[in-house]
């Protein structure tokens, strides 16, 4: 696949799939702007090359009728055209004549967003099921494509991977450009010491990065819940805390293997996961839920930390979303922001908590797609960067 600068964009039509998957609240307010934000750098790109821009997104995952009203990019269109302090025209459309109407009257600059392609998923997941004809349909709208959502390059949609089958002139934006310029040295050629930072909940959609990662790095420190389920394979009580009982073997298999997973020595726990009487404790009892990791784990973290030339890090330390939970990622996000390494956070949970605690400009890189940013880390080829 091209690099953007390769193509002759001059006044062309040209289809950017941009990833604006955004997270919203209650009241569908933006969360995190940081993916409208990472993509501007391509849509500038492309209007001083006065092109036409064609914007595909998908937003969250659309499963039922009232999914309609809840998942609309419009919001998404409103904050970029502020962002960007220029027109972006919202179609509330993913086809049809409205959609092709307004596309053949566009001039030079002018920007439209299409509504969620996931819409197409109601009629038989057209777009996650990469519809051949709907592929077609998206790519006869412009004349070249951009791949920018590095989000879903692991996916191969209608909206990515179907358009690109369908195009001759394509390439990758700049920000999957960057994502790839820094997420790939860390399996390819990792500055040594090299210390992965696991948390979050789930180990089950993370075996293939964890046996990948295990293989370049030289410890991994694991905290959240998924230390639980590494706590409970040793055998040691985790009262109620958060456990992925899929993975307890996989588990177990890896304590076996390596001795570079390096596990919470204390914990700060509760009874229930909304009261705030929190405590601190180094051995949970039966009642407890783990709910962050305690100080000397922290400390102890830090120690593994501090000589690093290269740290990895996916998963929140804690139930990060109630606020005095999240005291180890955010010392761990302190420690690591002062220190001089090439260091990368893997999208997700993660890459909103280091942003909304102001730590974004400490680091090398903070990925825009989690799913995507495990799966490269596995060695695997993503279907959307090899079009
Ligand atoms: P994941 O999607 O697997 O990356 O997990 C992220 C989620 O893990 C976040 O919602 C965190 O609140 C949650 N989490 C992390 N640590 C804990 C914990 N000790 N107990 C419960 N949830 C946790």
């Amino acid at each position: 696949m091209k690099k953007i600068e390769e193509l002759d964009l001059d006044s062309k039509k040209v289809i950017i799939r941009v990833d604006y998957n955004v997270p919203l609240n209650d009241k569908g307010e933006i969360t995190d702007d940081n993916r409208i934000k990472e993509s501007l750098k391509t849509i500038n790109y492309c209007l001083d090359h006065n092109c036409k821009l064609i914007l595909l997104s998908h937003l969250g995952k659309v499963k039922k009728e009232e999914d309609l009203k809840t998942k609309s990019l419009r919001v998404v269109a409103k904050r970029l055209s502020e962002l960007l302090n220029k027109e972006v025209t919202f179609i509330p459309k993913t086809r049809g004549s409205e959609v092709e109407n307004i596309i053949s009257n566009m001039k030079e600059k002018d920007i439209v967003m299409l509504e969620n392609t996931r819409f197409e998923d109601l009629d038989g997941k057209k777009e996650s099921g990469n519809d051949p004809e709907l592929a077609k349909y998206w790519a006869s709208l412009g004349e070249v494509f951009i791949n920018d959502a590095f989000g879903t390059c692991h996916r191969a949609h209608a909206s990515n991977v179907g358009i690109a089958s369908n195009m001759k002139e394509k390439a990758l934006g700049f920000l999957v450009q960057k994502e790839l310029d820094n997420l790939l040295p860390i399996i390819n050629n990792p500055t040594h010491p090299f210390v992965v930072i696991l948390g979050g909940a789930k180990i089950s959609d993370k075996i293939e990065t964890i046996k990948n990662l295990s293989q370049k790095a030289d410890y991994i420190l694991v905290g959240g819940a998924m230390a639980y389920t590494f706590l409970k394979a040793k055998g040691i009580e985790t009262g109620k805390s958060l456990i992925d009982l899929e993975s307890l073997e996989f588990a177990k298999e890896m304590l076996e293997k390596t001795n570079k997973i390096i596990l919470p020595i204390d914990h700060v726990t509760n009874i229930d996961m909304e009261n705030d009487n929190y405590k601190v404790k180094d051995n949970l009892d039966k009642e407890d839920i783990g709910l962050d990791i305690g100080p000397k784990t922290i400390e102890l973290f830090k120690s593994y930390l501090k000589d690093s030339k290269t740290i990895f890090w996916n998963g929140p330390m804690g139930y990060y979303e109630k606020s005095i939970y999240q005291e180890g990622t955010k010392e761990l996000c302190d420690f690591i922001s002062k220190l001089d390494c090439f260091k990368v956070v893997g999208g997700g949970d993660t890459a909103s908590c280091v942003i909304n605690m102001g730590y974004k400009d400490k680091f090398t890189h903070v990925s825009t797609g989690g799913g995507a940013s495990l799966e490269l880390l596995e060695g695997k080829s993503l279907p959307g960067i090899n079009l």
